[in-house]
């Protein structure tokens, strides 16, 4: 067996430690003959998953009694055309900093009105636009944002001023990967696959008071997030298996020391590579220094075979989907919280190499 360097924003790197484990545990999950995806998900052993899954991630994030966590399925991209059957009854602001807010925005748009308070179209969404001050008015349900924007590279490091609106954002590309206040929000969601568990499986976490039953009418029951927190995620048959993988990679962050550390080493990696690029007179960070991801790191040499070049040699040195989103070119590298600092380390090297070789 061999595994690579996968730099993939997602799906992404899990933690070998509990590959290892659900692997282990595929034929016979604890003693009871039968494979996690095999069993009810009204059995007692699921309960017990899910309801461990929960607790743990109330630990790792201080999740208050006064918030719902809800296990969805159907993608980010069905909660973009969900939170505004659910919240919006006469506006919405979003902020456009990406692909994923804008998408959100036209959902949104279709459904009732949507304001966009600010943007950062104009520079390829390479920064994050100033928040301190935007149009937002009292007849606003929400204001909405993606904290952490998976293509372009650029984070919220300071959430913008709601004027005392609700806040919604989109944490899947940060979700995890650091400590946060989940007390500044009243509903955030992520989708796992990014840096928490297989695709297929969504976690909101929610304010009880912002959960309504003023849905629009047309709204499924699976969308109906007050509904969903009643049934503790399991109106329908949930994504079992999936709930299960997110469940493990809690217990991991447990045992590494939680967010605090976790962040603590994000931080690190992220300073490897950010280092690297300020110096280098062949790679290009594209985003603002101010407003960088520690989670994605989109870098170019501003010229396309060059880049092409990087992306073909850097997969035969054994690290895998560094080729940069379409939209911006040149290479991303996604460090997650499951990629080991000797994976960083390796690129910055190979990087060092190829500059010298190609100058
Ligand atoms: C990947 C991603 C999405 C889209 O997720 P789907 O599950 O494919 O719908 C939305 N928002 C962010 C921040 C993402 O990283």
């Amino acid at each position: 067996m061999s595994r690579v360097y996968n730099f993939s924003a997602g799906p992404a790197v899990l933690p070998e430690e509990v590959l290892k484990t659900a692997a282990s545990e595929m034929l016979d999950y604890h003693g009871c003959g039968m494979s996690v995806m095999e069993m009810s998900h009204r059995s007692k052993m699921f309960d017990d998953i899910i309801k461990t899954a929960e607790a743990d991630l109330r630990e790792l994030l201080s999740i208050p009694d006064d918030y719902s966590v809800i296990f969805l399925q159907g993608g980010a991209h069905l909660l973009f055309g969900g939170i505004p059957m659910n919240f919006l009854h006469k506006k919405a602001g979003y902020i456009i900093t990406g692909q994923w807010a804008k998408k959100a925005y036209k959902e949104a748009a279709k459904q009732g009105e949507a304001v966009v308070l600010a943007s950062s179209e104009d520079e390829t969404f390479s920064y994050i636009p100033d928040c301190s001050d935007l149009p937002i008015t009292d007849d606003m349900d929400y204001v909405y944002i993606c904290e952490n924007n998976t293509i372009y590279g650029t984070k919220y490091h300071t959430l913008p001023n709601t004027k005392g609106r609700p806040l919604v954002s989109d944490v899947s590309s940060c979700f995890l990967s650091e400590p946060m206040d989940v007390t500044k929000y009243d509903f955030l969601y992520a989708g796992v696959q990014k840096n928490v568990g297989p695709a297929g499986v969504q976690i909101v976490i929610a304010k009880k008071d912002f959960l309504t039953d003023d849905v629009k009418p047309y709204t499924p029951d699976i969308m109906n997030y007050k509904l969903m927190a009643e049934k503790e995620s399991l109106l329908n048959t949930p994504p079992c298996y999936g709930i299960y993988i997110c469940g493990l990679v809690f217990k991991w962050l447990k045992e590494m020391g939680g967010l605090e550390e976790m962040g603590r080493r994000n931080a690190e990696k992220a300073k490897l590579l950010y280092d690297f690029l300020d110096q280098s007179k062949l790679f290009k960070g594209t985003v603002r220094k101010e407003d960088r991801s520690i989670m994605n790191v989109p870098f170019v040499t501003g010229d396309k075979d060059l880049d092409a070049k990087f992306v073909a040699e850097s997969k035969e040195a054994g690290m895998e989907n560094l080729k940069g989103h379409r939209t911006v070119g040149g290479m991303r590298a996604s460090i997650y919280n499951a990629m080991p600092r000797a994976g960083v380390e390796k690129l910055v090297e190979f990087m060092e190499a190829f500059e010298k070789a190609n100058s």
